[in-house]
């Protein structure tokens, strides 16, 4: 049995980003920017009206002034307009300032009386004018390699003319679900059985990191069929196989991967729930082998196969952790097992309070968490404590 740090360790030693690719940027939500990348142009690109109203000089403007409008500067195109003492233009919003002008009055705060304004406010210099540059400057960096990106990223980049980004390449993973108990949902489930979950939950986080699924199979305890499927399964970039990774004779995902020619590459790792967790290569398949109890499943989807795939996806070191959050906690926690145990629990106005039941097979009390709490062995803490908790949503 390994650390999960060792295993976080050499899970990410050996897999590797995949080869970037150039997408239209509105198929890049969610992908990882593969270059570094610089502002082409400043924010705003030229000096503009930040309202609908007058250009004018502010030096002269007090109440009561009244200024002659010589012209219409609106939205779009620069009519190149020149302000004398005495004179104003009017202006709408995201329109070039005129020469000459240094502040923008709103139309509410003056009188409008044919070709005339009067104003009643007191003007300051540069008020509501939006300057060139004075949001991003030419050169600038916007994106780090690597950095995932969000609605507001890609609209940056659309700011900035890009229509197209380089971005780390798609991750086709293949899920494995085993066991002669699971039933899909639909059948009449027979005594002893149960309806199979851990596909849907693999497919619902694989989707959330942004990878693809590609394929998703269902394999008995035996050894024919699970070889079957296992096979089909890696010739994808990474699969994912729940259940069938534990000691018993029922659990033959080992031998069939050794039988595939796999190298596994770690088995058993310390955490609570979860231990049963396999890494292994089939060619270059990234393969996880996932305990078949469904907290464990997703607490081992978390912490070891999220990292991987996202490397492979190109994310940067930073990008690789779930968010972590301080929060106090409501009630006293301990960990009497030898493994880290990671406790699920409720973060809501910066407390944690764990929830259900904390057994890897509870499925009904995980679904009402929405943290982690990793506690190292023998850790404990009192009610009130600050602590670092993990969320993935
Ligand atoms: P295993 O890791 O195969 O020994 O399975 C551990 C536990 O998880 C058993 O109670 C299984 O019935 C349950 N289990 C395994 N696979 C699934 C699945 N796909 N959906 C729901 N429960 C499962
Ligand atoms: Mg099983």
């Amino acid at each position: 049995m390994i650390s999960e740090e060792e295993a976080r360790v050499k899970i990410l030693e050996r897999v590797q980003p995949l080869g970037p690719c150039t997408v239209p940027i509105e198929s890049a939500r969610d992908c990882f920017v593969a270059q570094e990348v610089t502002a082409r142009i400043p924010l705003p690109p030229f000096d503009n009206s930040a309202m609908d109203g007058y250009a004018l000089i502010a030096q002269n403007c007090r109440p009561g002034v009244r200024l002659r409008v010589i012209g219409d500067q609106p939205a779009g195109v620069d009519r190149k307009l020149r302000v004398s003492r005495g004179e104003a233009v009017r202006i709408f919003t995201g329109a070039p300032i005129p020469q000459g002008t240094d502040a923008v009055v709103m139309q509410e705060d003056v009188t409008r009386d044919g070709a005339e304004v009067t104003i009643n406010t007191e003007v300051e210099s540069g008020e509501f004018v939006r300057r060139r540059g004075c949001d991003l400057s030419q050169g600038q960096r916007i994106l780090e390699m690597g950095q995932r990106l969000k609605p507001e990223n890609i609209a940056l980049l659309a700011s900035q003319g890009f229509s197209e980004i380089a971005v780390g390449g798609e991750v086709r993973a293949a899920i494995v679900s085993t066991g002669d108990e699971v039933v899909p949902a639909g059948a009449d489930l027979r005594a002893g059985e149960i309806y199979e979950s851990n596909s849907i939950l693999l497919r619902g986080l694989l989707e959330t990191i942004g990878a693809t699924v590609a394929s998703v199979h269902h394999a008995s305890d035996q050894r024919d069929v699970l070889r079957t499927a296992v096979e089909s399964g890696i010739a994808h970039d990474a699969l994912i196989i729940s259940g069938g990774v534990s000691v018993g004779e029922r659990d033959l995902v080992r031998p069939v991967l050794h039988e595939l020619g796999a190298e596994i590459d770690l088995w058993r790792v310390a955490i609570k729930p979860g231990k049963p967790f396999l890494f292994g290569r089939a060619g270059k398949c990234a393969v996880f082998g996932l305990p078949g109890n469904p907290v464990s499943a997703f607490v081992t989807f978390l912490l070891l196969v999220r990292p991987a795939l996202l490397k492979m996806m190109g994310a940067n070191d930073q990008a690789l952790d779930l968010p972590a959050i301080l929060a106090r906690l409501a009630v006293e926690v301990d960990n009497n097992s030898d493994r880290r145990h990671y406790l699920r629990g409720e973060l809501g106005e910066g407390e944690f309070r764990p929830v259900g039941r904390q057994e890897s097979h509870a499925l009904y009390g995980l679904s009402r968490s929405n943290a982690l709490l990793g506690l190292a062995p023998g850790e404990k803490f009192s009610a009130g404590a600050t602590v670092r908790v993990q969320t993935w949503t």
